[in-house]
């Protein structure tokens, strides 16, 4: 099984407003993608306004390229199908052209759908000289003269989102077909309060509880490194609420958390570091 997801839009269940910051990658969705799909009859006019076929998102890992394409999806209307670059060429060794085709008909018959390729490099990397595998190399064939063909048929809405943490290993017959390239950056102190807002919203915490301390003490962490600091945090009061059971010290059957506080957060720092390499 090569496509990871499918989803009908209803069911993706995240929007624009559950990912903190990255508004201006936001505003060029909005533009590139969400107005050309909702409104299409608004792009037909002219040669000026085409739909996008192609956008490729790229920046540090975590930083919520994923997350990102779903709630696109989600804004947009469309489908999803996810699949991902490094499945596909080293657990498929059959027939490329076969696999090729069936996804592309399967998508044209899901339209209007973005079809996200996490790891697109991996599909779609520079051409690997030697030791590139001969299956790797047909795939990828493949994939580019399925996706010229979709390109003819101006009126299909169909998006293939391109994610990619090492856009520097992509090839320029990939690039031209990615017209548009949206960096996706870690978040500065700010935008770490937005997602730490988002991420925290259901969460108990001391009245008060102070988001932009936080945010300084985190400089660095991408969006996934924060909700990882975040589960960290959380799991302290569960700890202690056990270790009070065990001892007897509980004072009776409370099993009441208590809110979490800034500390929880700061000791966790050690267990959650920031997973890409910064220079402060
Ligand atoms: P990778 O490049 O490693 O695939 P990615 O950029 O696709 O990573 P995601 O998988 O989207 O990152 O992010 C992982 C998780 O981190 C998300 O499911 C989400 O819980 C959290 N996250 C990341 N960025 C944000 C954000 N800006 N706002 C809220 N949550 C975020």
């Amino acid at each position: 099984n090569f496509i990871s997801a499918v989803v009908p839009s209803d069911e993706i269940g995240v929007k624009f407003d559950d990912i903190g910051a990255l508004e201006d990658v936001k505003k060029a969705l909005n533009e590139l993608v969400i107005l050309p799909m909702r409104r299409p009859e608004l792009f037909s006019y002219g040669n000026l306004l085409r739909p996008c076929k192609g956008i490729l998102l790229f920046g540090p890992p975590g930083t919520g390229k994923t997350l990102m394409a779903k709630a696109l999806a989600t804004e947009a209307g469309a489908n999803f199908i996810s699949i991902t670059g490094s499945t596909l060429t080293s657990k498929w060794f059959g027939d490329a052209e076969k696999l090729t085709k069936a996804l592309f008909s399967f998508a044209s018959k899901l339209a209007p759908v973005i079809i996200f390729v996490d790891e697109v490099d991996s599909l779609l990397g520079a051409r690997g000289g030697a030791f590139e595998h001969e299956a790797t190399r047909r795939m990828r064939n493949e994939f580019m003269a399925a996706w010229d063909g979709l390109r003819s048929k101006e009126n299909q809405r169909i998006l293939i989102l391109g994610a990619t943490n090492r856009p520097f290993d992509l090839d320029d017959a990939v690039i031209r077909r990615l017209p548009r390239r949206i960096y996706v950056d870690l978040p500065d102190a700010e935008n770490r309060t937005k997602i730490l807002r988002i991420v925290l919203a259901q969460e108990n915490l001391v009245p008060g509880f102070e988001y932009d301390k936080l945010a300084k003490l985190t400089e660095g962490y991408s969006g996934s490194d924060l909700k990882n600091l975040c589960i960290a945090a959380a799991y302290r009061p569960v700890q202690e609420l056990i270790e009070k059971e065990k001892k007897g010290t509980n004072n009776g059957t409370s099993s009441v958390l208590r809110p979490l506080n800034l500390d929880d957060f700061v000791e966790s720092k050690a267990k959650v570091g920031p997973s890409v390499a910064y220079d402060a």
